[in-house]
């Protein structure tokens, strides 16, 4: 490891939402900063596929919403445009082999389940009201919700299969996992951090799936790299960190590495600084080779922090020949193996675009699919939703995003039972002088674009401050 060799005040590792905040933030404040990026592009979750005519498609994250303010504020400061997401005709939901037709966020369902699901997300409401999204784990007094799944919770308060269903599948969509992996603390976290209400984080219009940007979501890191110009290295994926304790911490490490109190190294280049940002979801974050090794609680964290489970495929179509059937293309299917569809077009209408997640256990057993068995088991059940044309589309792209190298899964990370009380902590304290970005260390809207941006923020004040 080594290669060319770069002195700078601080280096930013990943040059995703977050890594690029920090870069960007550092730079107004008139820190000198390097960004080492393991890709041959910038944006890391966010990806742009060209489909021809100058249109695109996201294979990763690509909704805004209200309350998003960070990122809302970016796209206009960076001269971008949304457009709404389009919600116009009823939406589907397919159950034990019948799909019906409904309108707005709740399908129907018989009365009692309906009931259900209603109290069960008011439930939420209320306990993720407790919630201190700062820190969690000082709560003693919610060890309890830390100690279950979702699953465990969710069965004690909705006993029919139906209202159960319609759980999994919120879960699903928001965290790319089944009930019976995620904490039920770790939920009520992240609805508390985005906004307070499940039902938002599931909603398109006025939720967090109400509007697109326009070229793409990729183009938000791009035009920030074009801002950075040569601070941002491509191609480097880093594979070392070595780092020794700040000047009046605990004790003091012996380390070679000149001056700088850490060194940034991957095989082609080495950047040396006197702090990092370490903008990767804590799961690959973990993959790294930390010398000398991190503490315990921090490791441990990394080693709990899962990645969820999500293959994002587009079937792409002359035209959206279910919006003249008076549909809007959202469906959601309980049977699956697609989770959830959204019209995904580009505002002009053309192509017509059918976006379709695989979600949680349903992703886990088609990531190592090949992509033409991948492609079949989507379009089926796209035939079964909005009829035989779904079955021949012009294009069809997908990305199973576990099986790439540096995202490891997604959307992003969640905790376990148990995580969040003993390694929690652990999650944005710095150590020395490295310091910790990414979606999954936000407090605001955490796991999204949203709260990638602030991540990346806030690491660069920690700096500025000198923390
Ligand atoms: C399919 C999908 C759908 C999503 N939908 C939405 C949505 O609709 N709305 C929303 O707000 N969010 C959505 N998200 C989440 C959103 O995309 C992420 O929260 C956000 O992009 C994360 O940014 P980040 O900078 O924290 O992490 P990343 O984007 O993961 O950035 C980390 C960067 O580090 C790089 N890296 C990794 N390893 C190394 C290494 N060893 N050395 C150097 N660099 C390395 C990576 O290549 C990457 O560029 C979605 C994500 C996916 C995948």
């Amino acid at each position: 490891m080594g290669g060319e060799r770069i002195e700078t005040e601080v280096v930013v590792v990943g040059a995703g939402l977050a890594g690029l905040s920090a870069a960007r933030e550092l730079t107004r404040l008139g820190i000198d900063c390097q960004v080492v990026e393991a890709r041959d592009r910038v944006g890391g979750r966010l990806l742009n596929e060209p489909i021809g005519d100058g249109e695109i498609v996201e294979l990763g994250g690509q909704w805004v919403g209200p309350t998003q303010d960070r990122v809302l504020d970016l796209i206009s400061d960076l001269g971008l445009e949304t457009f709404p997401t389009w919600c116009q005709g009823s939406n589907l939901f397919e159950r034990a082999g019948k799909a019906r037709r409904y309108d707005g966020t709740i399908p129907k369902l018989n009365p009692i389940s309906l009931a259900e699901v209603g109290m069960a997300l008011k439930r939420l409401e209320k306990m993720a009201a407790r919630v201190d999204v700062e820190q969690p784990w000082k709560q003693l007094e919610l060890a309890d919700w830390d100690a279950e799944t979702f699953a465990t919770w969710m069965k004690r308060n909705s006993k029919t299969p139906a209202a159960r269903d319609l759980l999994r599948l919120a879960i699903q969509a928001v965290w790319a996992a089944e009930p019976e992996d995620v904490s039920l603390l770790h939920a009520l976290f992240y609805v508390k951090s985005g906004g307070g209400s499940l039902e938002l984080m599931l909603d398109a219009a006025d939720g967090a799936q109400d509007s697109r940007v326009v070229g793409g979501t990729q183009l938000i890191a791009e035009r920030m790299a074009a801002e950075l110009g040569d601070r941002v290295h491509l191609g480097f994926p880093v594979r070392r960190i070595r780092w020794r304790q700040m000047p009046g911490d605990v004790e003091e490490q012996p380390m070679e590495v000149g001056p700088h109190p850490v060194s940034v190294e991957s095989d082609e280049l080495t950047v040396s600084a006197r702090a990092a940002v370490v903008a990767l979801p804590p799961a690959v974050a973990g993959r790294l080779e930390y010398d000398p090794i991190l503490p315990a609680v921090r490791d441990g964290l990394t080693q709990r922090m899962v990645q969820g489970t999500v293959v994002k495929c587009h079937a792409i179509y002359s035209e959206p020949f279910w919006r003249a059937e008076g549909l809007s293309g959202q469906a959601t299917s309980a049977d699956g193996p697609v989770s959830v569809t959204f019209d995904n077009s580009p505002p002009s209408g053309s192509p017509g675009v059918l976006l379709a997640f695989l979600e949680g256990n349903a992703a886990r057993r088609a990531t190592d699919l090949p992509p033409d068995e991948r492609r079949h088991i989507v379009l089926d059940c796209l035939v079964r939703l909005f009829g035989p044309k779904a079955g021949k589309p012009e294009h069809f792209v997908d990305k199973a995003w576990a099986a790439d190298e540096f995202a490891r899964g997604c959307y992003g990370g969640y905790l376990p039972p148990g995580a969040w009380m003993t390694y929690g902590e652990a999650l944005r304290r710095p150590v020395g002088p490295l310091h910790w970005a990414g979606a999954e260390t936000a407090t605001v809207w955490a796991g999204y674009m949203d709260g990638a941006i602030s991540s990346g923020t806030r690491a660069a004040s920690e700096i500025a401050a000198g923390t």
